[in-house]
């Protein structure tokens, strides 16, 4: 059985800037990942609010995280992890492929955002379609987009997306909003917004990029279509905080509570990135929550005498 210092779940910009920070002092670390390193950020094309790149593929970033983890000597492997469990103050990890022991363990397994599951969603995702107004807002400058929720995190995100847009359709498929009164009031007194009640997207249509939608009304079944260039979805994410959750404390959304060092309410196993909750989901803040955690699991190993 391979023996490390220290596991990292998750090969996203999490558990690459984990993995940097790990092996960088000299902590033989393993990262575990079912994909291929780069998380969610392998599903966009231009990143623009990344330090130090004016403009960088989610690709590229993805490679160069990964070459530069590997650089100071982090192993990874690309295999899913199934269980984790403690035994005797280690941890076992269980893969589908293996079994492996740490002295600690660094979740960084990331969520997803959840999709509509639409015709068109996929084969125009970072072509109009998109999870996230922070990253992608700036790209639709006087454009007409929709947002498509009711939530919080739609209102909030369409209210935003009004700074770039020349028009945001909100497509809500009640009648009414399920966000806080304060920012409901904000959405229906912005004269750039205007809410589709009771409407649902049947697909999302366009050649290369987006051009329009098609929405069906719930109470009358009519279909309409909606011209516009990009489509933000906010419906929900889910952490992938599943497989952990028998011991570890999570928040009533399914996050993985964590205190300001990253540390779970196991001992021995932190968290970092969208695995926890945060207040904006960005590339910057998965960094710095991956090099917390491989500080304090660092600090945890040596206060237990196990580095
Ligand atoms: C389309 C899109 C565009 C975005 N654009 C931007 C942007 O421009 N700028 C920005 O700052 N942010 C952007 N974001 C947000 C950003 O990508 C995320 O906040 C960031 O990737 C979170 O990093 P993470 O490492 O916590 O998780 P993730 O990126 O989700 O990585 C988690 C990794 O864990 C792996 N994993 C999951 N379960 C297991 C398991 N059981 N075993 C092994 N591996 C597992 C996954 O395969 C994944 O590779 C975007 C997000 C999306 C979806």
């Amino acid at each position: 059985m391979e023996r490390y210092y220290i596991i990292i779940v998750g090969g996203g910009p999490a558990g690459l800037t984990a993995a940097l920070y790990c092996a960088r002092a000299k902590l033989n670390t393993l990262v575990l990942e079912k994909k291929m390193p780069g998380g969610q950020i392998l599903n966009t094309e231009r990143i623009e609010n990344c330090p130090g790149f004016d403009s960088i593929s989610g690709l590229e970033l993805a490679q160069r995280m990964e070459q530069h983890a590997r650089k100071f000597g982090a192993n990874i492997k690309l295999e899913e992890v199934k269980e984790i469990h403690s035994e005797k103050g280690a941890k076992v990890v269980k893969t589908t492929q293996g079994v492996y022991h740490a002295g600690a363990v660094i979740l960084a397994a990331g969520g997803e955002p959840r999709w509509l599951g639409v015709p068109g969603e996929k084969e125009l995702l970072g072509k109009g379609v998109s999870y996230c107004a922070l990253c992608d807002g700036p790209f639709f400058a006087e454009q007409t987009i929709a947002v498509v929720g009711g939530g919080d995190a739609a209102v909030g995100e369409a209210i935003y997306l009004t700074k770039f847009a020349g028009k945001v359709y909100l497509i809500h498929r009640r009648n009414s909003l399920r966000a806080k009164k304060e920012l409901q009031e904000e959405l229906l007194n912005n004269p750039k917004v205007e809410v589709v009640w009771d409407s649902v997207v049947e697909n999302i249509e366009g050649k290369h990029t987006v051009e329009r939608i098609m929405l069906k009304n719930v109470k009358t079944s009519k279909n309409s279509p909606l011209e516009v260039s990009g489509v933000f979805i906010y419906i929900g994410f889910v952490p992938n905080s599943n497989l952990f959750n028998k011991n570890l404390e999570l928040d009533e959304r399914g996050y993985i509570k964590t205190d300001y060092k990253m540390s779970t309410s196991v001992e021995g196993v932190f968290a970092a990135g969208d695995i926890r909750f945060q207040l904006a989901k960005q590339i910057t803040n998965a960094m710095s929550d991956g090099a917390t955690a491989a500080i304090a699991a660092e600090a945890y190993l040596k206060e237990k005498g196990l580095v």
